[in-house]
């Protein structure tokens, strides 16, 4: 599909954007969850990914494993069900009888072995440390609540580690279709266009269609519900949210008969990041979709786009200095006092992808862009997290006076399908094919199953 761009279109999309910004404050966007930790995902590390593998098309929907809930420490417990509802528990062990519980169920990691105890005070008879498997059997309550949250489908508790037992995963098992409405609906604004949303479930099921296939025999679940994968708050009651799921049920993106993993943040600032640069050199990444759209995007009167931020020098080395240690970068660790943090190299489009960061003494050392963020960001070894993060990696850095002054541009890695831009081309009449058409240049739209 050819999608041109329409010109004349700016001055209503420059309209919008301007009222979208007095909307959008700071923790509306966090709520947007893009300032994703780019790294996180296997998929996506350098030389962790077997030449040219690329993740098939699924062919049927995906069962979703979502790890919803990471309690830490021996004694965290968490309670799971409601008052109303009864549970069925089930190991390996046991596989074939159900123990039948009273919610809420009190889960517990003792130092021998899972404590599961019902609001009867029954207490569920577990091996050891066995995964466990629950679900509702109550026909009205088919949910089951954790937290603040009621997830859809069963629920499987996996106890970490070995020998230390430091804490259990709550693991959603959720068939992709039912995971979706409530990734779509924590990602973007209620009120945002429906070719946006629809954009954004295709690039939402193909990026955790590709978790799962490479997390399938790695891990006990695919993605987390944060950030760090995508965000997914459970069953919602958004219609809109479900509509845009339903109307796409099964399409996902696809480059030459394979699946393009739908990576996407909440503002490019305008200029796009490619893959292999911002999330990591691996053949699933290297694809012409995710090579970086060409020319200005038109989230750039997005209040996100441009930023400044001040940062005190001494914490700013400090900080450098532990993400060192921590990476075992001995280089960066080394570093003195920073003196300059200058751009190395830019991507086609003019997004810097590697920079040079030198320190009073003039030793010099490289960092990518998307390591740069995280040293600036990082917190850990007795520092705190910073007042303001760095909001994405494209930056230029002025330090004076003991200030190193950032100015920035857009919110997220910048990789595919900008948030903010997709939905000024909404607003400007572009359906949800060519906005995918515009972020992930030859990408074919494929109905999976
Ligand atoms: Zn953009």
């Amino acid at each position: 599909m050819v999608f041109a761009f329409d010109r004349d279109a700016s001055q209503t999309r420059r309209a919008f954007l301007a009222g979208l910004g007095a909307i959008a404050s700071a923790s509306a966007l966090l709520r947007c969850g893009s300032d994703k930790p780019a790294l996180e995902s296997p998929v996506a590390s350098d030389g962790d990914v077997p030449p040219r593998w690329r993740p098939a098309l699924p062919a049927t929907e995906p069962l979703m494993r979502v790890r919803v809930l990471r309690t830490g420490g021996p004694g965290a417990q968490t309670l799971i069900g409601t008052a109303t509802q009864w549970i069925a528990l089930e190991t390996a062990s046991t596989e074939g009888t159900e123990t039948v519980l009273r919610g809420p169920v009190v889960v517990r990691l003792d130092k021998l072995s899972w404590s599961v105890t019902d609001a009867n005070g029954l207490r569920a008879a577990v091996n050891g440390f066995e995964t466990i498997e629950m679900a509702s059997l109550s026909a009205d309550e088919p949910d089951l609540v954790v937290g603040k949250r009621v997830y859809p489908g069963r629920l499987r508790l996996v106890a970490r580690g070995d020998a230390k037992r430091d804490g259990f995963d709550v693991i959603s098992l959720v068939p992709m279709e039912t995971y979706l409405p409530g990734v779509v609906s924590a990602e973007l604004f209620s009120h945002w266009l429906a070719p946006t949303r629809a954009a954004q479930a295709i690039a939402a099921r193909s990026f955790a269609a590709s978790e799962h296939a490479w997390f399938g025999g790695r891990r006990e679940w695919d993605v987390t519900g944060t950030a760090h994968s995508q965000v997914y708050n459970g069953r919602v009651d958004h219609a809109q949210s479900h509509e845009a799921v339903e109307a796409t049920r099964g399409v996902v993106l696809g480059y030459d008969g394979r699946l393009v993993p739908g990576y996407y943040s909440s503002c490019c600032g305008g200029t796009a990041a490619r893959a292999i640069d911002a999330i990591g050199a691996s053949p699933v990444n290297d694809v012409p979709p995710l090579a970086g759209r060409k020319g200005q995007d038109v989230c750039t009167d997005a209040k996100v786009a441009r930023w400044t931020i001040d940062r005190p020098l001494g914490r700013l080395t400090r900080r450098f200095g532990a993400w060192g240690r921590q990476r075992g970068r001995e280089d960066v660790a080394e570093l003195g006092e920073l003196a300059a943090i200058e751009v190395l190299r830019r991507n086609e489009q003019g997004r810097p992808t590697r920079y040079t960061v030198s320190d009073v003494a003039a030793q010099q050392v490289e960092l990518s862009a998307e390591h740069l963020r995280a040293a600036a960001n990082f917190s850990g070894a007795s520092l705190k997290e910073p007042r303001q993060r760095l909001w994405s990696s494209h930056v230029s850095v002025t330090i004076r006076n003991d200030v190193a002054g950032f100015a920035g541009r857009g919110f997220g890695h910048g990789v595919g399908m900008c948030q903010y831009g997709a939905e000024s081309l909404a607003r400007a009449g572009t359906d949800h094919h060519d906005i995918l058409e515009w972020y992930y240049p030859g990408a074919d739209i494929v109905k999976a199953y």
